[in-house]
């Protein structure tokens, strides 16, 4: 089940690390986030902003080589962020061997590019559509499966 859409303008690149870094204060063990938009869109930004509001201080760089990377925050309390790339991923099976669903009972899950894929894993998940203008300013319109997200307020 899907609820109201909404779209948020991010001019910078630095308003873009900052709406990431309040998402990622509020994400909890067991949160999905699908990341969509084409390359250059600004999703590893993003979850470069989610890692840094979850405590996470190491470096966030796309994991397309090496398709997921787990990043811990510094303090040790709070969960893990798994950071996943299904860019070279060519379906379900490779999905399965990554144990997403073990990694999401004490992690956050932030996929870039996963639609299709990913859904299953979890009852509720957000789905944030990158869309990048011509003047690069992006638009991120958040697309909320399911009654976790409904009091999200990422300003
Ligand atoms: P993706 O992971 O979607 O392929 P990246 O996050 O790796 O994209 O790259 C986005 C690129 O766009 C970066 O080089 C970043 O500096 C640039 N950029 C310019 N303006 C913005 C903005 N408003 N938000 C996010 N990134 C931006
Ligand atoms: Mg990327």
């Amino acid at each position: 089940m899907s609820s109201a859409l909404r779209t948020v303008e991010l001019p910078t690149e630095s308003d873009s690390l900052a709406f990431g870094r309040r998402l990622g204060a509020a994400l909890r063990a067991g949160d999905l986030v699908l990341l969509d938009g084409p390359l250059g869109a600004g999703k590893t930004v993003l979850a470069r902003g989610v890692a840094a509001g979850m405590g996470v201080t190491g470096s966030v760089t796309s994991p397309t080589f090496v398709i997921a990377r787990v990043h811990r925050p510094e303090s040790g309390d709070g969960p893990a962020l798994v950071h996943v790339d299904a860019y070279r991923l060519s379906g379900l099976d490779e999905i399965d061997d990554l144990d997403l669903d073990t990694d999401l009972t004490d992690a956050a899950v932030v996929v870039e590019w996963g639609e299709g894929m990913v859904e299953q894993l979890a009852d509720t998940y957000l789905v944030l559509r990158i869309r990048r203008r011509d003047d690069d300013v992006r638009e991120i319109t958040l697309e909320p499966h399911g009654d976790r997200w409904a009091d999200l307020d990422l300003g």
